[in-house]
């Protein structure tokens, strides 16, 4: 038996390495089957050109390890070193995700990680990613192949150097086949980008055929500039594209003139800061994306137990007792939920009391638990909240409030001073600062001016931004769900330029979208 116990245990522990694309850039374009094996990684070494949004999807246990960037200025693991690492941490038992920009197949030296991990005899797995080499035509609105403009499409290096004698590409061959229905793709392509185009040319491609430069495709930061084979070096230059950018070269590239999409999307190069908790944050951040904004989730509360359950505990042994139970948040909804399931009740012993909600996002909350809500106000306010009830509904009344542990004392006085026979106020968690890594970067991108918009869901969201990033938000431009937020984003020194009419999260993101509407030159030619 003992040893059954052992072998499956080491068993357990063999370690494995999974090689995962991350995708061209967009936090949200990695694979289903990525995010999974990410979130159960104890190890990641991640290249530069991967999303520092998309690194978050591992567990905050894992070891984060940066591989940097081959053959650039900044500090990066040698290949036979990294190959090392990998195999290494696959010898302890750990789950190992190597994390790679586009698909590790394409020009990533994956192939050369797979090889070396094979000769060990340690497991890996692939887990493909979206090249970028598809991924940036997309983008760009360019078909990489069509029935009348390409039947065939080639991804091409532009790093190497013909006259080295280095060059494995067969450049006039190539030519030769793309020269009526061939796309070409080159990757690597800014840093010998006129000698390439030059040497296409040479092959025999006409110096009319379209050609279209994309860098930093799918991200806030894209820039696309469409020419011609003769032109795009120049036209390049002038828009100042470097790495990393994909080129396409064909009859296809020419389809852009119609296809060109993202510029359209209302949010296009527009990065937004999203500063709910993590657990909150996905709804909004998600709606933001699918404007075309890039967010970057900054989560400047996370939420914990209560100091103390005393209070609830001792208010759900007579929750009976009470004619309403008002909620302000959603997480008080979900907490206190949790709290009653973990006492062995559950929400039949609410019985007759009358349930209030703050606003349409904390009714929501209690809908999914089956619980009717007698009163919401239209407006996300303590002082709504009493009109919604009806004063009338309020004289020798008992109520309950679980809610976070510091809140604002409006509703319990208001009530009170209307009469409520009782009020009893339970904190049902508490909100926390959270630590992490991430700070100094969004000090820097906030110091850049590369944040387009910080949103603030609360007061404490704003209170607690500025004192981790540690500044005031002189010069920042700020959403705020409500006028409470918004004073206290203005109290703060932000320029609060999206304050939308209803307090909800919908709403917000439907006000930033029309903030941002409003016309402006698109950047190069569009
Ligand atoms: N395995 C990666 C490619 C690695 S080589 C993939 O499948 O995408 C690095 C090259 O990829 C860069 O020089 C550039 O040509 C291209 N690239 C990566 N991300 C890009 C992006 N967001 N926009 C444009 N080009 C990109």
């Amino acid at each position: 038996m003992q040893g059954e116990g052992k072998e499956a245990r080491s068993r357990h522990k063999r370690g494995r390495v999974f090689l995962v694309g991350a995708g061209p850039g967009a936090s949200d374009l990695i694979t289903i089957r990525g995010a999974d094996v990410l979130s159960r990684a104890d190890v990641v070494i991640y290249d530069n050109l991967v999303s520092p949004e998309m690194i978050r999807l591992a567990p905050p246990k894992a070891e984060l390890i940066y591989a940097g960037k081959r053959g650039g200025a900044e500090k990066s693991i040698e290949q036979p070193e990294l190959n090392a690492m990998l195999i290494a941490h696959a010898r302890k038992g750990r789950v190992v995700v190597r994390l790679k920009g586009g698909d590790p197949f394409i020009f990533g030296r994956g192939g050369e990680e797979a090889e070396a991990l094979a000769r060990e005899r340690v497991e890996f797995e692939v887990v493909p990613g979206v090249t970028s080499a598809i991924a940036g035509p997309a983008f760009a609105g360019v078909p990489l192949t069509h029935r009348e403009h390409g039947s065939f499409v080639a991804f091409v290096t532009g790093h190497e150097d013909e006259r080295k004698g280095s060059s494995s590409v067969p450049w006039n061959e190539l030519v030769a086949a793309a020269r009526h229905t061939g796309t070409i793709v080159i990757l690597m392509a800014t840093a010998r980008m006129r000698a390439t185009l030059d040497r296409i040319g040479a092959a025999g491609l006409p110096a009319e055929t379209p050609a279209v430069a994309v860098q930093w495709a799918t991200t806030a930061a894209q820039v696309t500039v469409s020419a011609t084979l003769a032109t795009l070096a120049d036209a390049s230059e002038r828009e100042g594209i470097g790495a990393p950018a994909v080129i396409v070269v064909g009859e296809c590239a020419g389809l852009r003139e119609h296809l060109k999409w993202v510029e359209r999307t209302p949010l296009f190069g527009r990065t937004v800061v999203v500063t709910r908790a993590r657990a909150a944050a996905s709804v909004f951040a998600t709606a933001l994306r699918r404007l075309g904004a890039e967010v970057m989730e900054f989560p400047t509360i996370e939420t914990a137990p209560p100091t103390s359950f005393v209070a609830l505990d001792r208010a759900i042994k007579r929750i009976g007792t009470f004619d309403w139970i008002i909620f302000t948040s959603a997480m008080g909804v979900e907490s206190f939920v949790e709290r009653l399931k973990s006492r062995g009740s559950d929400i039949r012993a609410l019985g007759r009391a009358s349930i209030a909600a703050i606003g349409p996002a904390t009714a929501g909350c209690l809908a999914d638990y089956a619980i009717r809500v007698a009163a919401v106000p239209d407006e996300y306010r303590a002082e709504e909240i009493v009109s919604a009830i009806g004063i009338k509904r309020i004289r020798g009344k008992r109520f309950l409030i679980p809610r976070a542990e510091v809140a604002r004392e409006a509703l319990p006085e208001i009530l009170r001073d209307q009469g409520a026979k009782e009020v009893v106020v339970a904190p049902a968690y508490r909100t926390v600062k959270p630590k992490g890594g991430q700070i100094a970067r969004m000090r820097e991108l906030i110091a850049s001016g590369k944040i387009d918009l910080v949103t603030f869901t609360s007061s404490s969201t704003v209170t607690n931004f500025c004192e981790l990033i540690g500044t005031s938000g002189k010069g920042v431009r700020a959403a705020a769900i409500g006028p409470i937020t918004a004073a206290t984003a203005e109290e703060r020194g932000f320029e609060v330029v999206v304050r939308p009419r209803t307090y909800t999260i919908e709403a917000l993101a439907e006000a930033i979208r029309e903030y941002f509407l409003s016309p402006r030159p698109l950047s190069g030619e569009g």
